[in-house]
Formats: structure tokens, C-alpha cells, sequence
């Protein structure tokens, strides 16, 4: 592991992190309450160990698969799962991962809440529900009103922990455009917990393009991949 490449890391780590201060100061917010998940999908495990002693101690994959060649070699990190889920899937991915922030519909939820029972019983398995807020069909999660819904039935699954919303917003050229998707969702948490306090406050949103937009309309978690570990080959 260099130790250039570590002091390449603390120095992105720490850039984001004043944006994130900045976005905070701007919106009369407090920066504590704004944590960076490294999103380190294609990212080997290798470079991750330059990461970690960097700093970076929270890491989010999007394929099981990647993140199951990758949690045994890097112990101490907490992972977060932001990809979709597939069933046969499920079982593992409570396995490996400490938060699973693309729950996108209520099967899905029941089979997470099955599968945590077995593997963590006594210990509610974190989540967030994903939500599509601008209703684009190229985008997974429930629509508001499907989460509206479901809200009920999946706060009374007793094996999951749900710790609040997240979504993905507009890929656009202009991070201000995005601003209308980060205002919804805070919006419909809002009113979400206003029904039903049992569901948590987390809003995870915004990428490398976008996220100082987020942290000004709310985000608690901030989903950041580019930005810290510089562009993924095509496809990644
Ligand atoms: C890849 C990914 C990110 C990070 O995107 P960057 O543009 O690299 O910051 C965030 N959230 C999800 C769900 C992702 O798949």
C-alpha cells in the first residue's frame, strides 16, 4: 500500500468533505449530521486498502458479487449495498453488507426481512426504501404513492430497520436542476413520518455531480464514487 496513494485519497476525502461543510454552512446545517459513503464499485480492494487508511471507513458497492470478493479483505469497513437486489441474492447480501439502501419494493423488503431473521436474529437490519420520485422508468424504486402504500406493512416487518429514504437524482448537466428530485423526496419524508414516526430520518442523496445540491435540500448520507476515486472505465 504507497503512502501516495493514501495521501492522494486523504486529499480527495478532505475535498469532498469541505463541500460538504460549505453546502452545510449555506443551509444554516451541521456537517456531523452529513456522512460520505465512498461508493467503490470497480474500485479493487487493493486500492480500497489505500482508501480506508485514508479515512474513507464507509464503502458502498452495487453488485453482491463484487462486494463478496471484496468484504474479506478489507476488515473494519462498514458497507452499504446500493445496487439492485436480486432474490437469489438476498441471502448473501445480508451477510455482507451493514445497510441496504436500494430496497425497492415490498417483496423485496419481506425476503430481506426473512433472510435477516436467520442471519442477524435480534439485530433489525438497516435499510432505506429507494424511491423513483420523478417517476422515471429508467430508474428503480417505488413511485411516492407506492411507498405511501406500502409504508404500513413494511415498518411492521420486525427483522428490518427502516432508517428513512434514498433516491437518485437526474443525471443532468446542471447539479441545480436536480435540486426539484433531493426537495421531493425530503418532502415526502416529511410527510411519511408525519404518518408514522417508526420510519427514520436518513435522506440518502446525491452523487459527485450533485451531492453539495443535496446536502443543501437535506441529505444525511451522501453517496460520492468519481469524486474520490476518479472516473470508472465504461460500463462500471
Ligand atoms: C455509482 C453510484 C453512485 C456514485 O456515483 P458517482 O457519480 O461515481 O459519484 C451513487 N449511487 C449509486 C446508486 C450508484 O450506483
Amino acid at each position: 500500500m504507497s503512502t501516495d496513494a493514501i495521501a492522494e485519497f486523504a486529499r480527495a476525502r478532505e475535498h469532498v468533505l469541505q463541500q460538504i461543510a460549505d453546502a452545510c454552512a449555506r443551509a444554516g446545517r451541521d456537517p456531523s449530521t452529513v456522512t460520505l459513503v465512498a461508493i467503490s464499485k470497480t474500485v479493487s480492494a487493493d486500492r480500497l486498502r489505500a482508501a480506508v487508511a485514508a479515512g474513507l471507513a464507509t464503502l458502498g458497492e452495487n453488485r453482491v458479487q463484487e462486494a463478496a470478493d471484496k468484504v474479506p479483505l478489507l476488515p473494519g469497513v462498514t458497507w452499504h449495498l446500493v445496487g439492485p437486489l436480486q432474490s437469489n441474492k438476498v441471502r448473501r447480501a445480508v451477510e455482507l453488507f451493514d445497510v441496504i439502501q436500494s430496497v425497492e419494493s415490498l417483496g423485496l423488503a419481506r425476503r430481506l426481512d426473512r433472510s435477516a431473521a436467520q442471519v442477524r436474529p435480534g439485530r433489525p437490519l438497516p435499510v432505506l426504501l429507494q424511491v423513483n420520485v420523478d417517476d422515471d422508468p429508467g430508474k428503480a424504486g417505488f413511485t411516492p404513492d407506492a411507498v405511501a402504500a406500502a409504508a404500513p406493512e413494511l415498518l411492521d416487518l420486525p427483522n428490518l430497520r427502516m432508517d428513512g429514504l434514498m433516491t437518485i437524482g437526474r443525471l443532468v448537466a446542471d447539479p441545480g436542476l436536480a435540486r426539484p428530485t433531493f426537495r421531493a423526496l425530503r418532502a415526502l419524508a416529511e410527510r411519511l413520518r408525519a404518518a408514522d414516526d417508526r420510519l427514520g430520518g436518513v435522506l440518502s442523496m446525491g452523487m459527485s455531480a450533485d451531492y453539495a445540491v443535496a446536502v443543501e435540500e437535506g441529505a444525511t448520507i451522501v453517496r460520492v464514487g468519481r469524486a474520490l476515486f476518479g472516473d470508472r472505465a465504461a460500463g462500471g
